[in-house]
């Protein structure tokens, strides 16, 4: 387990500012309500996902795919332009292990991190953990449950549902085990070996993309073991400082490896050690292209990142369009299985179907329903209010005096007329044998 060696200067400065706006979004975004809703609730039981007063419903999922979408194309055209950015600064794995870090040496002291930080300290430290575990799963799961309620169902423990324990409670306790086991044995090695991103990024970066990156031309031959400071040709002093501050423990001296986040910290180390030679740092943010050139320009606009920006352009436009023509109301028929196609003197041929209809703005609405030329139907009511954000289901029956020669079926057509407009649904009318 690596717990590195805090530094400070300025990509440490830079970390911290993004550390603390984005835990302040993370920690703050499921208590925000507007207008009643929540700004984020990702509510999976009652089949709602709310994303910055958008309502998502079952049959919209087209929608949160092209966010997705969208989201990994950000990701790509960002690192393309600035290198692994979400890797060192954003990533939750990277700012979480700090936060464990930073409650590490806030109750361990000045031995936390250290080989001869004892069992007195992990004693202090452990408890510590294991009540922040708790706090993020809080958090995380008010992300898929009403905070309110979560609270309420820990404060009275009802942790059981028919005898058996409750999904949140499971849920509850997975997190604050896994947040805990993460930041106690897992931590670089999620980075090194888990990652799928870590993997790919070779084929995100181009010559262009910056990386963190050693000048080896400067700093080698760097001072062996048996020298003194002084007595080597290169500039690196092998203090090793790059090395214990390093969140993935490894040395980037020896080039680019997946493990390497680019947040800059060894940067940080090595700025301190050769300001006191009144020297350059040997390590820093440099393109792929400068690591051989140093004077070489970054061309910002390129076929990579134009490709990328073109096709986050479009998908972002053709989710705005979507979004912009999307309908308040969403219909569906199914057919009433507990009704069979029924053959009755006088009356004719009759097939009962449900009409699902979904209110997906913040206002109630009315609708109403009616059958193709050549069908009868045969409802409660002339008209329906289907209350904000709610699914109402109506019954109705079809009915048609004749039946089509040699037919066992044919199709049927409902129209609802909703507020923006008829929705035409298509289901079929089945005759019965005899
Ligand atoms: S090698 Fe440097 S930039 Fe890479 S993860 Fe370690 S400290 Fe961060
Ligand atoms: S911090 Fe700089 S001088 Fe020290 S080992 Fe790393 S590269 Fe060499």
């Amino acid at each position: 387990m690596v717990i590195p060696r805090p530094i400070s200067g300025t990509y440490r400065n830079r970390k911290n500012i993004a550390s603390v706006v984005l835990l302040a979004i993370l920690f703050g975004l499921p208590f925000v309500r507007i207008a009643g809703d929540p700004l984020i609730l990702l509510d999976i039981p009652a089949r709602k996902f709310h994303i910055f007063g958008l309502t998502i419903w079952p049959q919209e999922l087209h929608l949160l795919h092209m966010l997705l979408i969208i989201a990994g194309l950000s990701l790509f055209f960002f690192t393309a332009l600035f290198g692994r950015l979400w890797c060192g600064y954003a990533c939750p794995q990277t700012i979480f292990t700090e936060l464990y870090d930073h409650v590490g040496r806030l109750f361990g002291g000045s031995s936390y991190g250290k080989k001869a930080a004892g069992r007195r300290v992990w004693w202090k430290v452990y408890p510590a953990w294991i009540i922040l575990s708790f706090l993020l799963s809080f958090i995380y799961l008010s992300y898929f449950r009403p905070f309110e309620e979560l609270a309420h169902d820990l404060a009275m423990f009802n942790v059981f549902l028919d005898g058996a324990p409750a999904p949140w409670a499971i849920a509850f306790l997975s997190l604050t085990t896994f947040s805990f086991v993460n930041a106690a044995y897992f931590r670089e090695n999620v980075c090194k070996y888990v990652c799928p991103y870590g993997r790919f990024q070779t084929a995100l970066l181009d010559q262009h993309s910056p990386i963190v990156s050693y000048t080896l031309r400067r700093g080698e031959p760097r001072r062996e073991a048996h020298q003194k400071v002084g007595d080597h040709a290169g500039d690196c002093i092998s203090c090793n400082l790059c090395v214990v501050v390093c969140p993935t423990g490894i040395d980037i001296r020896e080039g680019l490896q997946v493990g390497c986040l680019a947040c800059g910290l060894c940067a940080d180390a090595c700025t301190q050690v050769m300001a006191k030679f009144k020297k350059e740092t040997l390590i820093d943010y440099r393109t792929i292209k400068q690591v051989d050139e140093p004077t070489a320009a970054v061309p910002y606009i390129r076929p990579r990142t134009l490709i990328y920006a073109t096709l986050l352009l479009v998908f972002s436009t053709v989710f705005g369009v979507v979004l912009y023509n999307r309908s308040i109301l969403h219909t569906t028929v199914l057919r009433d299985r507990q009704l069979q196609s029924l053959f009755i003197a006088d009356i004719g041929y009759q097939n009962g179907y449900e009409l699902h209809a979904v209110n997906k703005s913040k206002e109630p609405l009315t609708i109403s329903v009616r059958a193709a030329d050549g069908f009868e139907l045969i409802q409660p009511e002339e008209s329906y209010t289907v209350a904000a954000g709610e699914l109402q289901k109506i019954r109705v029956i079809a009915r048609k005096r004749e039946r089509p020669p040699g037919r066992f079926a044919e199709p049927i057509e409902f129209k609802v007329q909703g507020p923006d407009g008829i929705q035409i649904n298509k289901s079929v009318f089945s005759y019965p044998e005899k």
